[in-house]
C-alpha cells in the first residue's frame, strides 16, 4: 500500500472515453487508485458523470479524494455532432462513432485550461487509448500519459500481428500516442492471458501493468446494482432478481450482448427462438437500442412473454449485470465478447456461450473458446450472423455438458479473485504503478 502524506498526496487524471465499456472500467479503476490514498480527478461531461454520482458520492462520503470535472459538449455541435450527445450509446446510428473520436478534440482547449489550474497539479494522466489529444495535453504540462487498454491483450497482439497499419490519421495518432505512452494499464490478470501480455509489451516496449479484473473491486451490492446504471431506464430489475432467487443453483442462462449493440429484429427474433428451443431457464437482457421498439412489438405479437412465462425473464433497459452474474441460479452467460463482459464472466466463474458481433468481440471468442477452453461458439466466427438452430445447440451443450468448462472458468475464477486480494499480483503491479509516479513525482520536486 502507497501512504502519503496529505500534501504529498500523488494526483492522478483520469480520462475514460464517453461508452459505458470504456466508462465503467476506468471508474472501477479510479475507485482503486483513490483507495491508495492518492487523490484522483475524473473529467467527464454533466450526463455521462450522472450514469455514476451515486457510487462516487459513496467513496467521497467514506473520505476519500475522488473528484469529479465537467466538460461542455455544445463545443462538439460545431463539428456536426448531434445536439446533447454525451456518449457513443446516444449516437443515432453507430456510423457516426468514428466521427465522434474524432470530434472529442475539440474538448482540449478547455481541458488544457482546467489543467492549469488544478491543485495539487496532476503527477500522471490515465486515459483510454481512443483520446490521443490527451496525451498532447499531458505531455504540454509535462505530465506522464499512460494508456488505459479496456480490451484484451491478445486481440491487442492479434492486431500488431497481422500489421494492417492503420491508413487514417486518427487511428495512426493512436498508434503513435500508445508508441509514445509512458506506459499502459491492462485490465488483465497474470495468468489469464499472461503470455499475450508479456509479447505485446516487447512489441511496444512500454511499461505494462496488469491490474484487473479491476469490476473485483465491487464488494458490495449497492456498488454492483448503481454500476454503471443508466437511472431510471431498468425496468423490472428487481423482480428479475427475486425471480432468480427461485431458480435452481446454476441453472439459469445470462443473455446480454453489450451497451451498444443494435441488432433488428430478425436477428433478435432468432435468438428469442433459440433461448425458447434450448429449453433452459434464461434472463434475457434487452438493450434500449433504436431498435427495441419494433423487438417489443415482435416480443408482444407472438405472445413470447406469456409463452416463456416462468421459464425466462426479458428485462428491458440496463441491468445490473455484475449483480446478476454473480446470483447462485446463474449458470451460463451468453454474451457477445465485450471484454469487460469477459473478465465479469471470469470473475465469478460463469462459462459462456459466445455470440461476436463487431469489432475485438471475435478475436475474444477465440480467447474465451479456443485457449481459455470456457466457451462454445454459438455461430461461425468472423460474421455476426444468427442461426437459431446453432444458437440453440451452444446453449444446450454449455448447460447440459459444461463439467470441465465449467471447472475451468471456475478454476481462472479463484485466480482472478487471487490477483485483486491482498498481496495478489493485480494489487502489487498497482502498487508499482503508483509507487513509480510518486518517485518520479519527489524527483522532479527536488529539480
Ligand atoms: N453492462 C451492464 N448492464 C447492462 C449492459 C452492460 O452493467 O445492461 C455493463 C457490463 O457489465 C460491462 C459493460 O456494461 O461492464 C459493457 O462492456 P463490454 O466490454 O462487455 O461491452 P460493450 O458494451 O463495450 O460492447
Amino acid at each position: 500500500m502507497v501512504v502519503s502524506t496529505s500534501s504529498g498526496r500523488p494526483h492522478f487524471v483520469l480520462f475514460p472515453l464517453m461508452a459505458q465499456g470504456h466508462m465503467i472500467p476506468m471508474i472501477d479503476l479510479a475507485r482503486l487508485i483513490v483507495q491508495r490514498g492518492v487523490i484522483v480527478t475524473i473529467f467527464t461531461s454533466p450526463q455521462n458523470a450522472a450514469r455514476f454520482e451515486k457510487l462516487l458520492a459513496r467513496a467521497k462520503q467514506s473520505g476519500l479524494q475522488i473528484h469529479l470535472l465537467l466538460l461542455d459538449f455544445r463545443v462538439l455541435e460545431a463539428s456536426g455532432s448531434p445536439p446533447g450527445c454525451e456518449n457513443l450509446d446516444q449516437l443515432p446510428s453507430f456510423h457516426l462513432a468514428y466521427f465522434f473520436l474524432i470530434w472529442l478534440a475539440r474538448l482540449q482547449p478547455q481541458t488544457e485550461e482546467i489543467i492549469q489550474k488544478l491543485t495539487p497539479p496532476p503527477s500522471c494522466m490515465i486515459a483510454d487509448l481512443h483520446l490521443p489529444w490527451t496525451a498532447e495535453v499531458a505531455r504540454k504540462f509535462d505530465i506522464p500519459w499512460i494508456g488505459l487498454h479496456t480490451g484484451s491483450s491478445f486481440c491487442q497482439l492479434n492486431c500488431e500481428k497481422t500489421k494492417e497499419k492503420p491508413t487514417d490519421d486518427f487511428f495512426k495518432l493512436v498508434e503513435e500516442t500508445k508508441r509514445g505512452a509512458y506506459g499502459m494499464v491492462v485490465n488483465s490478470f497474470d495468468g489469464l492471458e499472461q503470455a499475450y501480455v508479456e509479447e505485446y509489451k516487447q512489441i511496444i516496449g512500454r511499461k505494462t501493468w496488469c491490474v484487473g479484473p479491476v469490476s473485483l473491486c465491487n464488494t458490495d451490492d449497492d456498488d454492483e446494482a448503481e454500476r454503471g446504471w443508466q437511472m431510471g431506464s431498468a425496468s423490472g430489475v428487481h423482480q428479475c432478481l427475486k425471480w432468480l432467487d427461485s431458480q435452481i443453483p446454476e441453472s439459469v442462462l445470462y443473455v446480454c450482448l453489450g451497451s451498444l449493440s443494435n441488432l433488428p429484429v430478425s436477428r433478435m427474433a432468432e435468438l428469442g427462438l433459440a433461448l425458447e428451443a434450448s429449453k433452459k431457464p434464461f434472463l434475457w437482457l434487452l438493450r434500449a437500442g433504436k431498435h427495441l421498439e419494433e423487438v417489443n412489438k415482435w416480443i408482444s405479437e407472438e405472445g413470447y412473454e406469456e409463452r416463456m412465462e416462468g421459464r425466462g425473464v426479458v428485462v428491458r433497459g440496463w441491468a445490473p449485470q455484475l449483480l446478476i452474474l454473480s446470483h447462485p441460479s446463474v449458470g451460463g452467460f451468453l454474451t457477445h465478447c465485450g471484454w469487460n463482459s469477459v473478465l465479469e464472466g471470469i470473475s465469478v466463474g460463469v462459462p459462456m456461450v459466445t455470440l461476436p458481433l463487431f469489432a475485438d468481440q471475435f478475436c475474444n471468442e477465440k480467447l474465451v473458446v479456443d485457449e481459455l477452453k470456457i466457451g462454445v461458439k454459438s455461430g461461425k466466427g468472423e460474421t455476426d450472423d444468427i442461426r437459431k438452430e446453432s444458437v440453440t445447440e451452444a446453449i444446450r451443450e454449455l448447460m447440459d455438458e459444461g463439467g470441465e468448462r465449467r471447472k475451468r472458468a471456475r478454476e481462472l475464477c479463484e485466480m482472478a479473485n487471487k490477483a485483486m486480494g491482498d498481496g495478489g499480483s493485480s494489487q502489487r503491479n498497482l502498487t508499482l504503478l503508483i509507487e513509480e509516479i510518486e518517485k518520479r513525482k519527489s524527483t522532479n520536486l527536488i529539480r
